[in-house]
């Protein structure tokens, strides 16, 4: 019995929806479960600091150890929901326990997406969780010879950057598709980051699918790639994207389309149920396309969104949405987002060690400014695209205009 507010995920989307609600002076009962057991952490150093070991585990904590007694949020780790029951407003737990609840908000994230159906092999690995960051970090240092990286996303490449230049390891990375990146960035992002990571001496495999894993003595030995080759390699891990943790809420009628489907409120089409974070997918405020996006961003502002409408002041989901990563030196922003068939404005100054690409649609809208290494141009993009403005192309790609006037 809880009542109030229960969330089931205690991640970045679930640990932010907890902490709004309480900014926003709920004073309702919120329940937190976690399947994990360990205290509610952030993904993204997984594969930056933390691989590196640059960021301690004690700094991967999403709050303070003193934050949920403080704030009366009763954190249940280590127990999975396993059913909702709409009903009788119920969700019953793995330990046999069920809570009560007056609104429920799902915050139940994703899994690494099944890629090669074969027989459990030593050596080959996702990168999710924080368990799965200790598996690889033990594994490298256990095993000799060169590294896959299937996959050439952000969390993949971020991988094989920290494996290539800390760990100085060979290693190769596996891309479907002819560049990299060829989900979330534009191609000129993704020429710039395959010509770094070429030039770090990582080994691209472009617009090569792999059609299964050699193995000797139960471990992985090589990569097979569907013409027949065969690359040698100690160690595997697959970074071919997620799944959205949606079996729960499917499981109980709720309506889900690669993701729990959601209103501008992040409503379920139970008015007493939420779903936020990588496991929604949700009307974009821009094109009113259903969308599903994979960033701390969208699931801190769905949150807020979420806590707004709990406590009476309902604000719609309609944040622009941005994103980071950090790989070779390079610290990698998008605001807003990249569509195929967008053109690309380039601002050069890379005599500064900054390049950013501003693209704009077919109607001439500003939709995306990506950067490298240009963090307050980034923030500046991020109001420009939030005021709805659309700068003159010329005026983006003079690295001597002062783009803050548009704004004043
Ligand atoms: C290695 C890595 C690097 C990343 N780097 C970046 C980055 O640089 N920038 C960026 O913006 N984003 C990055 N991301 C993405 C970002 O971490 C995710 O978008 C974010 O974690 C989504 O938060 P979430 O709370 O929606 O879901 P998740 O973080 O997936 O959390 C879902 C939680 O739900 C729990 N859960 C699931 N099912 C159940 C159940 N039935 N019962 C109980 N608990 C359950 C899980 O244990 C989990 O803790 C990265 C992700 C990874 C893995």
């Amino acid at each position: 019995m809880a009542g109030g507010v229960v969330i089931l995920g205690a991640s970045h989307a679930g640990v932010q929806c907890a902490a709004a609600l309480r900014d926003s002076g709920y004073k309702g009962a919120i329940t937190l479960v976690d399947e994990g057991a360990e205290a509610p952490y952030q993904r993204p150093p997984l594969s930056k600091g933390f691989m590196t070991g640059a960021t301690p585990l004690e700094n991967l904590a999403l709050r303070g150890d003193s934050f949920y007694s403080t704030e009366a949020i009763a954190l249940k780790a280590g127990v999975r929901a396993e059913r909702i029951v709409p009903a009788l407003r119920q969700v019953i737990l793995a330990d046999g326990t069920s809570l009560e609840y007056e609104t429920l908000v799902i915050a139940t994230g994703g899994r690494g997406r099944p890629f090669l159906d074969h027989e459990p092999l030593g050596n080959v690995h996702t990168l999710r969780t924080l368990q799965d960051a200790w598996q690889i970090r033990a594994a490298i240092d256990q095993v000799d010879g060169p590294v896959a990286i299937i996959g050439g996303g952000y969390v993949g490449l971020e991988l094989a950057a920290t494996l290539r230049t800390s760990f100085g390891r060979d290693v190769h990375v596996f891309e479907a598709s002819e560049r990299l990146l060829a989900r979330a960035a534009s191609p000129s992002l993704s020429d710039l980051v395959a010509q770094k990571h070429r030039a770090a001496g990582t080994v691209l495999h472009l617009g090569c699918a792999v059609a299964g894993l050699a193995q000797s003595e139960g471990q992985v030995s090589g990569v097979v790639t569907d013409e027949g080759a065969v690359v040698a390699t100690a160690l595997v891990v697959k970074g071919v994207g997620i799944l959205p943790n949606q079996e729960l809420a499917a499981a109980c009628g709720l309506a889900c389309q690669d993701g729990i489907l959601v209103d501008q409120y992040c409503r379920t089409s139970d008015p007493s149920i939420f779903a936020i974070g990588d496991c929604c997918r949700f009307p974009d405020a821009v094109s009113g396309k259903m969308l599903r996006l994979e960033c701390v961003q969208n699931a801190h502002d769905q949150a807020r969104a979420v806590a707004s409408v709990i406590v009476g002041d309902a604000q719609p989901y309609a944040a622009v949405p941005w994103f980071w990563s950090d790989q070779l030196g390079m610290k990698l922003q998008t605001a807003g987002r990249w569509e195929p068939g967008m053109s690309c404005v380039v601002r050069d100054e890379s005599e500064k060690g900054k390049i950013s690409f501003f693209h704009f649609s077919e109607s001439g809208r500003l939709g995306a400014v990506e950067t490298v290494n240009h963090p307050s141009l980034h923030m500046l993009a991020r109001r420009m695209l939030a005021a709805g403005l659309s700068p003159n192309p010329a005026d983006c790609a003079d690295a001597t205009f002062d783009l803050k006037k548009l704004l004043s």
